[in-house]
């Protein structure tokens, strides 16, 4: 089945289309600059002809869609001759709150409890609302399907979850630790046990996605226990441009010493942190950073330096969470390319009884790879992540056993 997947962000709308029979990518591409001026960018990826970017006038999110089904059933340049050969669409949805505990067919129902909780992420559950409306619109007959990135970790118990305030906020307003990237750290630890001939069920395995964002997740026996991020994608690692951890009584103090407001502060915790700020306001791309402190700069060195030890700190966090570890595997931008990041990681896994095979681990981008050696304690793998496949795959497998979406009301204990 031909499945589009669509990732809708306030002014872009990023798409693919994936053939499930072979799980490859047959068209894909982005529209940007919505409602601004506009600008589609396509790639056939069957006949490979390489990107077409055209610069056209783009209203809104359903004038968008309308030229992605253009490009895709075009004479020339499409992959199909009509929209009926596009079985299902899978929709990227930021938050799901406590409403979606996995990926649903949508209907009005699901449709309502996404705006329920989107003040939870209001800058990105309104554009992902856009983009299903805009479908609906463009292809009232065809099945479309939500995945939210938060889904993955609603097995977090309490104990992870809820921030240590007072439990009104909790009550009131729902805040508590969400987690991000669901879909990648669901994918990566199902497939990395897939391709040890194992089920999840008999794997204890953390998973580092280290992209621009980043986040890490203890996955015992199928199930996520904890992750590194919270209410917002702003907790834990140290990431491109956010700070992850952080004392929140910085936020008052450097209110009190600057006129900064709070809203000020966390755009600069979102927007100019990370390795950004640590390295001098850089680069946020470890490839410049990598470059930097090999020709002796300091800060690029201590950029690189924090980004991993946090990261170590995690593990170690996660290992004592699950009680042990089989597998540890590295995905996302920085997680499947950068050798020497990874390598400076490794140093703090020692004691885990972790052998790393050096000259691998060199050697591997963005492929699939065992980096430990045969007598490691702990299995290390780099496994690329795919999330647009991964939508696709909970796509077709909502539209092979339909089953309808129940708003339950969470109590809040
Ligand atoms: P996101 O989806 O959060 O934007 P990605 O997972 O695409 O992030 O990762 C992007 C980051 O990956 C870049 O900012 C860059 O730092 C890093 N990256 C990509 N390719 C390489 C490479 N070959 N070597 C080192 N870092 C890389």
């Amino acid at each position: 089945m031909n499945i589009l997947v669509i990732n809708c962000g306030s002014s872009s709308l990023k798409f693919q289309v994936i053939d499930t029979d072979t799980q490859k990518a047959i068209a894909k591409g982005l529209c940007e600059r919505i409602g601004i001026d506009g600008a589609i960018t396509y790639e056939n990826l069957r006949n490979k002809t390489g990107k077409i970017k055209e610069n056209t006038r783009i209203d809104d999110h359903k004038k968008a869609i309308s030229l992605v089904l253009a490009a895709l059933t075009d004479s020339k340049t499409g992959v199909i001759r009509s929209l009926s050969e596009i079985g299902a669409v899978g929709h990227r949805i930021v938050h799901g709150g406590e409403n979606f505990t996995k990926s649903v067919l949508i209907d009005n129902d699901v449709i309502n409890a996404i705006r329920e909780v989107s003040e939870l992420a209001p800058l990105h559950n309104p554009a992902n609302l856009t983009g299903i409306e805009a479908c609906r619109a463009m292809m009232p007959n065809t099945p479309m399907v939500a995945v939210f990135d938060t889904a993955f970790h609603q097995t977090m118990p309490p104990k992870a979850y809820m921030y240590a305030i007072p439990l009104n906020y909790y009550k009131d307003y729902k805040i508590r630790r969400y987690g991000f990237h669901g879909t990648s750290h669901k994918f990566v630890s199902t497939e990395v046990a897939k391709y040890l001939g194992k089920t999840p069920e008999e794997l204890k395995t953390i998973v580092c996605h280290l992209g621009n964002g980043a986040s890490v997740s203890a996955v015992q026996y199928g199930k996520c226990i904890d992750t590194s991020m919270g209410l917002t994608p702003l907790e834990g690692l140290i990431m491109g441009t956010r700070c992850g951890d952080l004392d929140p009584a910085v936020v008052d103090y450097i209110m009190g010493k600057t006129n900064m407001s709070a809203y000020e502060i966390d755009q600069m915790m979102n927007k100019d942190s990370g390795v950004y700020a640590l390295s001098g306001n850089l680069s946020s791309d470890f490839r410049d950073l990598w470059k930097a402190r090999e020709e002796g700069n300091k800060n690029a060195e201590l950029a690189l330096d924090a980004w991993a030890y946090r990261v170590a700190k995690y593990i170690g966090a996660y290992v004592a969470a699950m009680n042990g570890v089989d597998v540890i595997c590295f995905t996302a931008g920085v997680g499947e390319n950068d050798t020497k990041s990874r390598a400076l990681i490794y140093q703090y896994l020692g004691y885990l009884g972790i052998e790393i095979d050096e000259e691998k681990n060199a050697k591997t981008r963005g492929e699939i790879a065992e980096i430990s050696k045969p007598e490691s304690k702990v299995k290390v793998f780099v496994f690329p992540t795919n999330e647009e496949l991964a939508i696709a795959q909970e796509t077709l497998a909502l539209v092979q056993c339909p089953v309808k979406y129940k708003h339950t009301k969470k109590k809040a204990e």
